[in-house]
């Protein structure tokens, strides 16, 4: 099977939209995040959503705690690029004084607005005006009701459990316009929920790990959760809770979805060999280059950046374009066709203004403007030289079995 028809079977879900965003039933997995400034602030709040939004974010989520961010939410939702969602805790009245902001999406911890007749109320407001919400449970604020019932201890079932019955109490009011999620800090333990969730019930998912932390650790633990379900089929919108700036959420959100291929690559997809005894350049300082080169440039295409030119370009052959090193130059290739020869310190450069001509004319184009037969033939004599000089063997190894051979027999 061709790698690039490697899906993932999804999981059927009901469809909802926030604000002109759908999610659920087969629409592309969407990426969220929140902003971190105060509501309040108005110029500060647009500028951060601004910047989530150009990060690749969809919707955004910002905290209605007090009368000021409401207010603050009427100023913004108007003139942000990309859906807002009202965070609420504890005060239902936030969640009123959201809709009447113009929010397009809310979120309730239903572990702390817990009186029936305050969750049908916001229910029924947010029916009327078409509005979704989000049952956001969150391991670490349950239910004490049910964190008691559940043997003091805070499972999947419980988890599940006051997702359940926040729909019911939703159903009451004839209002399903619903999205969920159930995050934990605990990695096994959200997986464990959302799996049981996806069995529960047909609404659509919001997937995070939360309070993932601060970097690295941060996106190895959201990956590992939300990319586990992702491969199972399960769930409709993702968000990285990481403790670092929320472009960094966004950023990684896209990431993920695009090297799962669930959505369309929108930026470079930078591909780098882990370098080895035969490389011919410092691979890391390259691939850094690179990296710095192509930020904020929008190529949808796959670049790769090879220590040697005896492996490179055949390992890299489905990349758009990519560039080995050999004998302090550096060979272009396209498609895995060699196409030029450069001096060492010209390679990033003529990565990026190939790329370019790449992503505007295609690679058929970027093949007829050179002769790639004379390219290929330099390349030949720059491999064939190393390969001679290092042999196959480049990081010793049967050198090495060889000694261990001959201490075992003497
Ligand atoms: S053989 Fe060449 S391409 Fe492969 S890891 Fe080593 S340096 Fe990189």
């Amino acid at each position: 099977m061709d790698a690039g028809a490697v899906t993932f079977p999804r999981r059927s879900t009901r469809r909802i939209t926030v604000g002109q965003v759908p999610v659920g039933d087969g629409a592309p997995i969407t990426v969220q995040s929140m902003t971190t400034t105060k509501t309040a602030d108005v110029d500060a709040t647009l500028q951060q959503i601004y910047a989530l939004a150009a990060s690749g974010c969809d919707i955004v989520r910002c905290t209605c705690n007090d009368l000021a961010a409401a207010e603050g939410l009427a100023r913004i939702v108007p003139r942000s690029p990309i859906p807002v969602i009202a965070d609420i805790h504890h005060q239902y009245k936030m969640a009123l004084a959201a809709l009447e902001a113009g929010v397009q999406g809310l979120r309730l911890n239903p572990g702390n607005i817990r009186k029936p007749e305050h969750i049908k109320a916001v229910a029924a407001e947010a029916r009327d005006r078409n509005v979704p919400i989000r049952i956001g449970v969150n391991g670490g604020s349950l239910d004490p009701a049910l964190y008691e019932k559940y043997g003091g201890t805070v499972t999947p079932e419980a988890m599940v459990e006051s997702a359940m019955t926040e729909i019911a109490y939703f159903d009451e009011v004839g209002f399903d316009l619903i999205k969920i999620s159930v995050k934990a800090s605990n990695v096994p333990l959200m997986i464990e929920a959302y799996r049981q969730l996806a069995e529960a019930t047909d609404h659509p998912l919001h997937l995070g790990v939360t309070e993932a932390g601060p970097l690295p650790g941060g996106y190895i633990k959201a990956t590992a959760g939300i990319a586990t379900l992702l491969a199972e089929g399960i769930g409709d919108t993702i968000r990285y809770s990481l403790t670092a700036d929320p472009v960094e959420e966004a950023k990684a959100g896209r990431l993920l979805l695009e090297s799962y291929g669930l959505r369309e690559r929108k930026n470079v997809d930078l591909i780098a060999c882990p370098s080895c005894g035969r490389a011919e350049i410092d691979v890391i300082a390259v691939a850094e280059a690179a990296q710095l080169a192509f930020a904020g440039k929008e190529l949808p295409l796959q670049v790769a950046v090879m220590g040697c030119v005896v492996n490179g370009p055949g390992e890299a052959r489905d990349a758009d374009i990519g560039i080995a090193a050999g004998r302090h130059r550096g060979h272009l290739f396209v498609k895995g066709i060699n196409v030029a020869v450069v001096p060492e310190d010209e390679m990033v450069d003529t990565l990026v203004e190939w790329a370019e001509f790449i992503a505007e004319h295609g690679a058929e184009a970027a093949l007829a403007r050179v002769d790639t037969e004379k390219a290929r033939r330099e390349a030949e004599k720059d491999r064939a030289a190393l390969l001679e000089e290092q042999g196959d063997d480049a990081n010793a190894s049967e050198q090495r079995v060889d000694l261990i051979h001959k201490r075992f027999e003497s």
